[in-house]
């Protein structure tokens, strides 16, 4: 391990970056930075404490980031200390940094020599677990006004496992007009940026309501909102035999240690994920739910239970997507009990509002809060 303050060299042997990758790389770096100070502070403590030569420090900023390494500034017990942790070897593209960065905390983890997990470790364990699973729908079934139920079995679901109780999957179907999937179990997002628009399948993220690892089967629950949504549309004429590929599984859902109380926020499109939440609720933990719906006729049976409350919003006859219900009604409610995590999935704008609230004016800390856009109204 190097001395405090050292700037640890790239081995002597490793090629020197070319200017176009240090040029790519110096693009995308403030990005970089900020995502890293913003949600991996702890994993750059790690990295910063068991490669930055300073293991007593109790903070870590990144400061840099080029092809060979990243500069940190750590939070010593004397005051601020550089430091320079370089990648084994220089990165080849920007493309190349996560993983990168991803490799220096395992390699931290592993001079550490203690157990836990920081959100870099979170993010590799759910990148190493994504694949594209090939399937095929089994069942559709009305669940509501606008909501069906479609169930994947059979293929590779074999495999499958959630990974949350809010698992979302981004679903692939056949471009338009189309019926044999043109996207294989190879499939990345690379290669969908390079595929003719003619080729590209169709697609959108859907949470996984129920799994029955018995039958290899999964259900969804998809919003039916006409058909100028792809997706949507494909899902009005779903049938038992259509072939579809899954890219995932992913989650957004992390409350941190010593939550006991949950605030959960969503319209038709999140409301699968709470009912697992609810389903899935710790013992002892309360929830607040805060669902929207268009109507009382589109309420859903959702899990009951001493600790949980339900207020349920309907639009009556306002579009999906009007910003204000939700806010409105997490501005509400009354001051939050025990240590609070709030989850939110819904249209963009909402979430936004919502957002602001809770941190800038409940005072939610970062990590306390997940509220992700799950669609986007036109503006
Ligand atoms: C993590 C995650 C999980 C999700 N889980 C679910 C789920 O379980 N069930 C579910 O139904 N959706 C879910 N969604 C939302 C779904 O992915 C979006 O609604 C998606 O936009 C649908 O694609 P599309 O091709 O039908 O429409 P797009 O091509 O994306 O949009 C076309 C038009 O339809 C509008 N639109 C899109 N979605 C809606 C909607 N729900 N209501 C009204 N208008 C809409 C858009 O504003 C746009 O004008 C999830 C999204 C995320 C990010």
């Amino acid at each position: 391990m190097s001395a405090p303050g050292s700037r640890t060299a790239a081995p002597e042997d490793a090629p020197a970056p070319s200017p176009d990758v240090v040029a790519e790389v110096a693009e995308v770096a403030p990005l970089v930075l900020a995502s890293l100070n913003d949600d991996f502070a702890d994993s750059l403590l790690l990295v910063g404490r068991a490669l930055g030569g300073l293991p007593e420090a109790r903070g870590a900023q990144a400061t840099g980031v080029d092809p060979a390494g990243v500069d940190l500034v750590l939070e010593g017990p004397d005051g601020p200390v550089p430091a320079r942790v370089a990648f084994p070897e220089p990165v080849a593209g920007a493309e190349a940094l996560t993983p990168a960065l991803l490799d220096l905390v395992t390699r931290a983890r592993e001079v550490a020599g203690e157990g836990g997990e920081t959100e870099g470790e979170r993010a590799a364990a759910e990148a190493a677990r994504i694949r594209t699973f090939l399937t095929e729908v089994v069942a559709v079934t009305d669940v509501g006004p606008h909501l069906r139920q479609i169930t994947f079995g059979g293929g590779d679901l074999d495999d499958f496992a959630p990974c949350g109780p809010d698992t979302f999957l981004y679903l692939l179907v056949p471009p338009p007009g189309r019926t044999e999937l043109t996207v294989g179990r190879d499939f990345s997002w690379e290669q969908h940026a390079r595929m003719d628009e003619a080729e590209k399948p169709v697609g959108a993220y859907y949470t996984l309501r129920r799994w029955r690892p018995e039958a290899a089967e999964v259900d969804v629950h998809l919003v039916l909102h006409g058909d100028e949504g792809p997706a949507s549309a494909w899902a009005q004429r779903a049938e038992p035999g259509d072939p579809v590929a899954l890219w995932g599984p992913r989650t957004a859902y992390h409350p941190p240690a010593g939550t006991d109380h949950l605030v959960l926020v969503a319209d038709e499109t999140g409301l699968p994920a709470v009912a697992v939440i609810l389903e899935q609720l710790p013992e002892g933990w309360t929830a607040q739910v805060v669902a929207e719906v268009a109507d009382a006729s589109a309420r859903q049976d959702l899990p009951s239970g001493p600790g949980i409350e339900v207020t349920w919003l309907h639009r009556d006859g306002l579009p999906p997507g009007t910003p204000d219900l939700l806010v409105d009604a997490v501005r509400a409610l009354p001051a939050l009990p025990g240590t609070p995590y709030v989850w939110g999935g819904a249209e963009s704008r909402a979430m936004t509002a919502v957002r602001r609230h809770v941190r800038d004016e409940r005072g939610l800390a970062r990590e306390a809060v997940s509220l992700v856009a799950y669609w986007r109204a036109p503006s």
